[in-house]
């Protein structure tokens, strides 16, 4: 696990980094908060941190104040290590958002213990944060998480004037794999496609479970043209390779898709324009499944 420190002397950054990196950490340092701040906001930011109070710049419970009202929902762990002591300072750093408090100098078995407490916390949330948002068999984003990054994916497409294509996905008589092949077989064909889905989308494209055998796909910066191509490739890719079972039983699958292209004018909200997709989908279905239908 990261952990940050941020301290402006580079003897305790020296020696923090030190006892972490025994205690099995990977110790991150700034050197004040606007390099703190650089650091929490990359992808791979860490979730323990340790700060120091006394700074030129921006204080550490300024720095505890500013990372507490991030709108991102990230959660973060905060242990105050400074040379103030007392009741007094104590207040002060936790009313600021710090979440634990320890005096320099310091027992190096203290800290050890604190910083083991924290990671401990910053654990249990991104367990309860997978849980939250993924799909438990597919592990693909569950249905609330989808819908949380499809509203996003929509403002950002008007914030940015860029092309935003949606896809929506269903397997065609998914019901007969289950009669002929039984649930748990199923259910590794599910795996299966999602995993397809995974190797044919580039990193920022999002797939959801929407419902049972359904599924949603957010394709960014993409337009209409572009998202029957990427639609293409993976009704063909699902077709053509199948499930195979462990006792090397197959099971062929197809899937119909609708897709739409997000248009301003005429989509007034999120749910119109999943409508559109869907309904895509649902002449797919009609009109001989294993195929793909645009919204026009
Ligand atoms: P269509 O081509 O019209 O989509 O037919 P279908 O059989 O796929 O559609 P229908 O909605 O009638 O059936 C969906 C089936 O998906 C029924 C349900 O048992 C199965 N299913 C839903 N969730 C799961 C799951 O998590 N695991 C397994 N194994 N099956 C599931
Ligand atoms: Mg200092
Ligand atoms: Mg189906």
């Amino acid at each position: 696990m990261d952990v940050l420190i941020v301290d402006d002397d580079a003897i305790t950054r020296f020696a923090l980094c030190a006892a972490l990196e025994e205690w099995g950490f990977i110790p991150v340092v700034a050197e004040n908060a606007d390099q703190a701040l650089e650091k929490l906001a990359t992808e791979t930011t860490p979730h323990l941190l340790i700060i120091d109070w006394s700074m030129p710049g921006m204080s550490g419970p300024d720095l505890c104040k500013h990372i507490r009202e991030r709108e991102d929902g990230q959660f973060f762990y905060i242990l105050m290590l400074t040379g103030k002591e007392g009741n007094e300072a104590i207040i002060e750093a936790m009313e600021a958002g710090a979440d634990d408090f320890l005096s320099k100098p310091f027992d190096h078995r203290v800290l050890k213990v604190r910083i083991a407490a924290g990671s401990r916390i910053v654990r249990l949330e991104q367990t309860l944060n997978q849980l939250a948002s993924r799909d438990a068999l597919t592990q693909c984003w569950n249905r609330r998480m989808i819908d949380e990054l499809f509203a996003n994916s929509i403002a950002e497409s008007t914030r940015k004037h860029s092309a935003f294509s949606l896809m929506v996905l269903d397997i065609d008589h998914f019901k007969a794999v289950n009669d002929t092949y039984g649930h748990a077989a199923g259910d590794t064909a599910l795996k299966h496609m999602v995993n397809i889905l995974n190797i044919n989308l580039r990193e920022y494209d999002q797939v959801g479970r929407y419902g049972g055998e359904e599924f949603v796909v957010l394709l960014p910066a993409t337009d209409q043209n572009e998202a029957w191509g990427v639609a293409e490739r993976i009704r063909s890719a699902i077709q053509f390779q199948p499930t195979i079972l462990g006792d090397n039983r197959k099971i062929d699958l197809t899937v119909s898709i609708g897709i739409a292209e997000f248009d301003r004018n005429r989509d007034a909200n999120q749910s119109a324009f999943f409508e559109r997709a869907d309904k895509a989908l649902y002449t797919a279905k009609q009109t001989g499944r294993n195929r793909i239908v645009s919204s026009n």
